[in-house]
């Protein structure tokens, strides 16, 4: 073998085996190796995690990865050793004898890559343990957890600011699929990355079909659909209890669909088996609250439904995003109701936040609502909030069915068929 360091596509083509990088991992990962911040705004599906996989192996010493996703850190780490790479990572779900494996390994410069809790980074004795090793970079997943004011806030997140002082000479790579400029914005300011380069892909998703129905019998209408469109197909529906995630998993499996309720009450080990079930059996449906789904790579979703109101744009989404990873066309469907502005007007009136809060959550609601009831393009509604402008995309509902079409031929064919 040369002794010479391998390029990045050496990396990708050998370790990896893929043809050649999508979109902006070529630059990012060139910014990344030669020693510089970046900031990655990328959608779901993106291909943000060879961003800093790559770099990893290409630099000298151990890649650290920050991630909030203990329950997909053994998954992650796993298909990493399939194909070769020295991967481990450090949380609480390991007993002594497994960390100090790995610790071992980590101070011996045997790893290529670190998966490493958020509330472990915050803390002295792992920041000194890190200190007695070679960190070749950091990557920061999901870097939108350090909002405090988006849907995902982790307190632990907002230490991560400092690797920047601690370890200046360390490239830190902060990536994110939420994409308002807000967001953006705070995550530049919170971890330090005023000198980073940024890197913000285009937002749309083509292959996702975008409609939004009137709500009225909401579990029926969901039945119709998943027979009509996605029968037998993986699927996620989202809903806001804990009580309808159980009501409508209930119902869909006493229609034939195999559907499995996935919410924080119930227990780990049922949550842990469930979301195991969903990525590797086929054609499961999953109901759930939005606590499943985050960094879930299953490619062929082929729907996600919403039969509550999403409470932010943000957070539809991220959530509709899980749909069609693999670039094959998916559905993205939502049964929106008066009802459900009403509750969520009314959650935010008594929510106990500050007034500032408040109003922040209420115009979250408001861009959902104006896309909820757009006539225009779903698409481009969509885009323009991410502050991407797009022309009619000609597959979402509005495109395919203009609502001032719809409006008179509908009740014209009612009047004929009667
Ligand atoms: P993200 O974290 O942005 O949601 P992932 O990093 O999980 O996305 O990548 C999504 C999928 O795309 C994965 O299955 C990954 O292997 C694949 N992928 C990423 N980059 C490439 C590439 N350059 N060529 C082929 N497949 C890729
Ligand atoms: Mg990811
Ligand atoms: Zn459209």
């Amino acid at each position: 073998l040369p002794d010479t360091t391998p390029t990045a596509l050496d990396v990708l083509h050998s370790v990896f085996g893929f043809e050649s990088f999508r979109g902006e991992q070529q630059a990012i990962v060139d910014q990344v190796i030669a020693g510089g911040d970046a900031v990655v705004l990328m959608p779901t599906g993106g291909g943000k995690s060879l961003c800093y996989q790559v770099p990893s192996l290409v630099r000298e010493g151990t890649g650290i990865v920050v991630s909030p996703l203990i329950a997909l850190m053994q998954d992650q780490v796993d298909a990493l050793l399939a194909v070769g790479v020295r991967a481990a990572f450090l949380n609480s779900t390991q007993d002594a004898v497994e960390r100090d494996r790995v610790e071992r390994a980590y101070l011996a410069g045997e790893l290529d890559l670190l998966y490493v809790a958020p509330e472990r980074l915050s803390s002295e004795s792992t920041k000194r343990f890190l200190a007695n090793g070679r960190i070749a970079l950091f990557a920061i997943d999901e870097a939108h957890c350090v909002s405090q004011w988006g849907h995902d806030f982790r307190p632990d997140y907002l230490a991560l600011g400092e690797l920047a002082e601690r370890w200046p000479d360390v490239p830190r790579i902060a990536l994110t699929a939420t994409a308002t400029d807000a967001t953006h914005r705070e995550i530049t300011n919170r971890l330090h990355m005023q000198n980073a380069a940024h890197f913000v892909a285009s937002f749309d998703r083509p292959n996702i079909q975008y409609r939004i129905v009137p709500k009225n019998e909401p579990r029926k209408q969901l039945v119709d659909f998943i027979r009509k469109e996605g029968a037998g197909q993986a699927g996620i529906v989202y809903a806001l209890s804990r009580n309808t995630v159980e009501k409508t998993a209930a119902h869909l499996q006493a229609n034939g669909i195999h559907a499995l309720p996935y919410h924080a009450g119930l227990d780990a080990s049922l949550r842990q088996k469930t979301q195991a079930r969903f990525l590797r059996e086929d054609g499961i449906v999953i109901v759930a609250t939005i606590a499943f789904g985050m960094g879930i790579d299953k490619p062929d979703v082929r729907f996600v439904a919403h039969i509550d109101l999403p409470k932010s744009v943000e957070g539809y989404y991220q959530e509709t995003g899980r749909a069609g990873r693999d670039g094959e066309p998916s559905v993205a469907w939502l049964a929106y109701g008066l009802q459900d502005v009403v509750q969520q007007r009314r959650m935010i009136d008594e929510s106990p936040g500050d007034l500032a809060h408040r109003r922040r959550m209420s115009a979250h609601l408001d861009a959902m609502l104006a896309l909820c009831e757009t006539v225009e393009c779903r698409r481009t509604n969509l885009l323009s909030y991410f502050g991407q402008p797009s022309e009619p995309c000609g597959n979402c509902d509005t495109c395919l069915d203009s609502p001032e079409v719809w409006d008179g031929t509908i009740p014209a064919q009612k009047l004929l068929s009667t």
